[in-house]
């Protein structure tokens, strides 16, 4: 990871970039940014460009020895800790009090090194939590920083570094640190081992002790854009440009989200010609998507079952997705300046059926969406909840309307 490879952030790169120029680095730094953003991108760029023996004015070389064993994640003075849980059958698995006296053993980051590595280097450093825990094959449990992982590290940054430069411990999570840890680290960042760098990634800013913070310089990592999350899908996933439209505007800028709902579905097309059938439906009862056939299925079976199978967040973001097409053809052909291009075929949705969305019934097809929304994330069936939001619509949509 290298700060070319993280679409803007023009801001804080600079800052970064400067800090190292002018040997000022902080010894305890903390990245706070939403799941999705690019704040563990970032850390481990930042990390590569301290450790380059021959740092550019804007990236790391790429060819040094540093770079080289940064490439492999082994740089021997870079160091992580991440949560993981114990492997089934360990002595108190499953626990769920969380207490020190529990698991005061615990397991540690290292016992999962490979698989960060690998997780890394896949993922390029846009890893959400529940995507890491299922690389480690820990989906399901409760991920946890144990303590004595935590005092093992710091113990063994006491030492002086391999190469003679920084040690660097990126500390990813630190709100799943278990009760104690926080405590034992303060004194750590109170007086850090010499040339010693801690870099905390975290996604919850809020749940960290104020004591933690207040001895952090903090930078805040906003989330990532429509545009942001546009360009890096096209460049990872190498997708054409009207499909990453379509992906960064469904998960707004959740970039791991994006990714998993691409992984999953190719979910793009497939939104949109469920959202064009159901909303068909809606209009036409009998409509029948390709006509040389006769219909096995009514339309909304086929849609209903679509729905029931995404999992619960794809559900919610199929209907913000809906939601924001039919406000797209209420304001067609307005396009506000920051409103990221819709694809072809979905401009050419929103100019049809612009003449069914008056200002009155977009009011009411916004509540009905909304309360759909409401059920939904709070465990409602999402077989009934779609329904009757289809009920609702079609209501909706045969009312007259005035334009
Ligand atoms: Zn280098």
């Amino acid at each position: 990871m290298y700060y070319k490879d993280i679409p803007g952030y023009e801001d804080i790169k600079r800052r970064l970039i400067y800090s190292v120029e002018a040997g000022r680095i902080s010894h305890a730094q903390l990245f706070a940014g939403v799941n999705g953003s690019g704040a563990l991108a970032l850390a481990l760029a930042h990390a590569r460009y301290i450790f380059c023996h021959q740092r550019g004015p804007d990236d790391a070389c790429g060819h040094c020895p540093s770079c080289h064993k940064f490439d492999a994640l082994a740089h021997p003075d870079l160091h992580f800790i991440y949560p993981v849980a114990k492997k089934k059958g360990a002595s108190g698995d499953d626990d769920e009090s969380g207490e020190d006296n529990k698991g005061s053993d615990g397991t540690r980051s290292s016992e999962y090194i490979d698989a960060w590595r690998k997780a890394i280097q896949n993922q390029g450093g846009f890893i959400s939590y529940d995507e890491w825990m299922e690389k480690a094959g820990l989906a399901g449990k409760r991920g946890m920083i144990y303590t004595a992982d935590a005092i093992e590290i710091i113990r063994n940054l006491a030492y002086k570094s391999v190469e003679g430069s920084y040690k660097i411990l990126i500390i990813w999570l630190p709100e799943f640190f278990q009760e104690k840890t926080s405590n034992r680290l303060l004194k750590s960042l109170e007086e850090p081992p010499e040339k010693t760098i801690f870099i905390m990634v975290s996604h919850n800013r809020e749940s960290l002790l104020p004591t933690i913070l207040s001895r952090c310089q903090s930078i805040a990592i906003p989330a990532m854009t429509q545009a942001q999350t546009r360009e890096l899908l096209i460049k990872e996933l190498k997708i054409s440009g009207e499909e990453a439209t379509t992906l960064a505007m469904i998960a707004e800028g959740d970039f791991a989200l994006a990714r998993k709902l691409h992984e999953n579905a190719g979910a793009t097309g497939e939104f949109f010609n469920a959202f064009r059938n159901w909303m068909r439906f809606c209009f036409k009862t009998d409509y029948n998507p390709n006509p040389s056939e006769p219909l096995k299925l009514p339309v909304i079976a086929q849609i209903t079952d679509f729905f029931k199978a995404l999992p619960p967040e794809g559900q919610k973001q199929f209907l913000l997705y809906a939601q924001k097409m039919l406000r797209n053809s209420f304001v067609y052909p307005i396009e506000e300046g920051d409103l990221v291009k819709a694809s072809k075929e979905e401009k050419e949705f929103a100019k049809n059926f612009n003449r069914f969305i008056s200002p009155e019934n977009l009011t009411s097809v916004t509540q009905a969406f909304e309360e759909a929304i409401y059920w939904l994330v709070r465990n409602g069936s999402p077989q009934m909840i779609f329904t009757s939001l289809t009920i609702s619509l079609m209501e909706l949509f045969r009312q007259p309307i005035r334009k």
